[in-house]
């Protein structure tokens, strides 16, 4: 199996809860390396473009806010099958329907202050880490 990419955002509640080590354990537990890491304070703009897929989901401008409310950490996690295994390790949006186990099951806050976001397809994962990435910001 080939080797990929994926992009990872802690989101406010992890960072203001402290949690960004915790979490950073589990994908290393998982096999995934974090091969680029920065901490910013992301602009409105920067999450509605971001999120503009669900820009006509009734839960839209709440995201958008709670997204900017503090500090995220984003990152390229690399591994086999990184896109899927990282999805696995998240567990479901909702962490009351996540497995015992997974990173929202026990950390999340809500469905939304779910501390964690991981690219969906490897299509989706090189456009959110070009997004947020130089090249040259991603040591392998
Ligand atoms: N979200 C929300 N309410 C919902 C569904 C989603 O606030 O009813 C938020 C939540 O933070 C989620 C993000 O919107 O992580 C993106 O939703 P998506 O369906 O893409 O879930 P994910 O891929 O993050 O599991």
């Amino acid at each position: 199996m080939a080797l990929e990419r994926t992009l990872s955002i802690l989101k406010p509640d992890a960072t203001r809860r402290n949690l960004t080590g915790k979490i950073n354990a589990r994908f290393e537990e998982a096999g995934l390396r974090i091969v680029a890491q920065k901490r910013a304070w992301l602009s409105q703009a920067q999450a509605e473009k971001f999120y503009e897929v669900h820009k006509a989901r009734p839960f839209f401008g709440e995201l958008v806010s709670f997204m900017i409310s503090g500090p995220v950490v984003l990152q390229v996690l690399e591994g086999e099958n990184a896109v899927t295994r990282n999805r696995e390790i998240m567990g479901a949006t909702d962490p009351s329907k996540a497995e015992p186990g997974t990173i929202r099951r026990e950390f999340a806050e809500s469905i939304e202050a779910n501390s964690v976001h991981g690219s969906d397809s490897p299509e989706n994962a090189a456009i959110e880490i070009a997004y947020f990435f130089a090249g040259t910001e991603i040591v392998g």
